[in-house]
């Protein structure tokens, strides 16, 4: 009799068993119901806002945006020496920290406990760190941001993720793991010289609707920051099974697909150190690049393969995360960073305007690759009743590196006249300068620049 019964529970437990496994080895999210309404494309969203509709509408003129790099070159970092730093255990100092706080709604003092926090961490990191406060009718907080410097150029790349969570729980994996990731990238690459400037950003008001880098990407936009590329890390630690395990999504619009590209080509090169595999989504509403995309700035949306079964709750915590996961995608991310920010770049600048027998202008690859397709122009309005309006172009196939192109103008007219030169390439941003003169028959008197 009794061993009837205990074949009967063996036979009950099996079956219990046989189910809780399929149910883990499903995809999707079969342990923790639904997922909310997407924003375009991902579960991942700002848990206080419903519909893309509820995000500000941005009407800005798009500006041309700083010409991207086209694939990895690696140069003076070694990034594999850069990538070993990159481990489990410096990823789950960052999140214990940061967890530490409790929930972390922004607003509340745990926030701002953690705001501090950070704070303090990049700043003993050595780097230049602000708060970048903001007021809005919906929340107000600050993001902090630390800077490295570049060598020899103010293209800037930024890494960042968003430190505030819901109220509901201590937003491990939403968004702990993302700021890890930029804190780590911090603590690694502070100790090397890069030829750009890179920015580690964490935003405050995610969940409200994205406030924070709203804000951030609107006074980037209003002082010229001359952004390339924005890699938005946002949930990058969970990862039930193996299979998750090696594989990511990335969030991309059509002006952002560099990024993707050059993201895979790192995973690649670096597959040994990484394994993770991405694969693109398109576009999302649903994290802190957004904003920079309606900014006109180039970003991108990292995101982890199977979404968080614990997302906004009180269980999105450590142990539900995959540190081994997180550390991978924090490499990847790392990587793809650390070598955009050394990718040698041509810089053009004009470098004389000058008069006599017409006008000569010279034009200078400053910067430390060669420069491609380069075209100048030299634009010549005003003269005595406004009648001059006079342009003279070239164009050279290749400027190397310290090479100079000259540029003439010559014509006979006279009077005051405004002077332009414009030059650009394939591969690097166009430059302009202005300068004022006086023409007398062929003779260019008085050329002075305007600043
Ligand atoms: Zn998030």
């Amino acid at each position: 009799m009794r061993t009837i019964i205990h074949r009967r529970n063996v036979a009950v437990n099996a079956i219990i068993v046989f189910l809780i496994t399929s149910l883990l080895i499903l995809p999707g999210y079969t342990l923790a119901g639904t997922p909310s309404t997407s924003l375009n494309g991902t579960p991942h969203k700002p848990a206080y806002i419903e519909n893309i509709e509820d995000l500000i509408d941005v009407q800005v003129v798009p500006r041309p945006s700083p010409v991207c790099p086209l694939s990895p070159t690696t140069t003076d970092v070694n990034i594999i020496e850069l990538l070993q730093q990159l481990n489990e255990t410096l990823i789950l100092g960052y999140l214990e920290n940061l967890t530490s706080f409790g929930p972390r709604e922004t607003g509340t003092e745990a926030c701002d406990q953690a705001a501090h926090y950070l704070y303090d961490t990049f700043n003993d990191m050595g780097l230049a760190v602000r708060y970048h406060n903001y007021t809005d009718d919906r929340v107000s907080g600050s993001n902090i941001e630390a800077t490295l410097y570049g060598s020899d150029s103010t293209n800037i790349f930024i890494i960042c993720g968003h430190y505030d969570s819901v109220l509901a729980g201590p937003g491990a994996d939403d968004d702990g793991s993302g700021v890890a990731a930029v804190l780590a990238a911090a603590e690694i690459m502070r100790k090397y010289e890069f030829g750009h400037t890179v920015r580690f950003v964490a935003f405050s008001g995610e969940e409200q609707g994205l406030i924070g880098s709203r804000h951030y990407a609107e006074d980037a936009y209003n002082n010229n920051d001359p952004i390339v590329a924005v890699l938005n890390a946002d949930m990058i630690g969970f990862a039930p099974s193996g299979s998750d395990g090696i594989k990511g999504k990335i969030f991309e619009n059509t002006a952002s697909e560099w990024i993707v590209d050059y993201t895979q080509d790192i995973s690649q090169l670096y597959a040994e150190y990484i394994g993770i595999q991405l694969f693109p989504q398109g576009e999302s509403g649903g994290s802190d690049h957004y904003y920079f995309w309606e900014y006109g700035y180039d970003a991108v949306f990292y995101h982890e393969y199977n979404f968080n079964d614990y997302y906004h709750s009180a269980n999105d915590t450590i142990a539900h995360m995959n540190i081994t996961y997180s550390t991978r995608f924090s490499r990847l991310i790392l990587a793809t960073l650390a070598e955009m920010a050394q990718q040698p770049r041509p810089v053009l600048e004009i470098t004389s305007i000058s008069g006599g027998l017409g006008i000569t202008a010279q034009i200078t690859n400053i910067g430390d690759s060669d420069a491609i397709d380069v075209n100048a122009t030299i634009g010549i309005t005003g003269g005595l009743f406004g009648f001059i309006n006079i342009t003279a172009t070239t164009s050279v196939p290749l400027l190397e590196t310290q090479g100079a192109v000259p540029l003439k103008a010559k014509f006979f007219r006279l009077g005051r006249i405004t002077i332009t030169v414009i030059a650009d390439a394939s591969n690097t941003d166009q430059v302009t300068k202005q300068a004022t003169g006086f023409v007398f028959g062929p003779f260019v008197l008085r050329v002075t620049g305007i600043p």
